[in-house]
């Protein structure tokens, strides 16, 4: 899910993402795991990160930034192998 405009009402309940990067500790649009507090910036350090860490990159759904996100789940490069694992078992 994208976290540029955040509905307060509809945040009830849910952790909260950082609202800098993760990466680069920078504010902006970033999109947010789903899974923990982690956020980036989709463009510019979300492969960056990858790359640096060695992980799996998956480009994020910003294409498709014109449609509702909201039911959207993403996962950080960190949390991605952990869900993919629970989702097999
Ligand atoms: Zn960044
Ligand atoms: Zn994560």
């Amino acid at each position: 899910m994208m976290c540029s405009q955040i509905d307060l009402t509809s945040n009830i309940g849910k952790k909260e993402n950082k609202d800098y990067c993760n990466f680069c500790k920078d504010g902006g649009t970033l999109i947010c795991c789903d899974h923990c507090p982690s956020s980036y910036h989709i463009k510019k350090c979300l492969k960056a990160y990858c790359k640096k860490f060695n992980l799996n990159y998956e480009s994020p759904p910003e294409d498709n930034s014109d449609e509702e996100m909201d039911d959207a789940a993403w996962y950080c490069p960190k949390c991605k192998p952990k869900i993919d694992k629970l989702n097999k078992d």
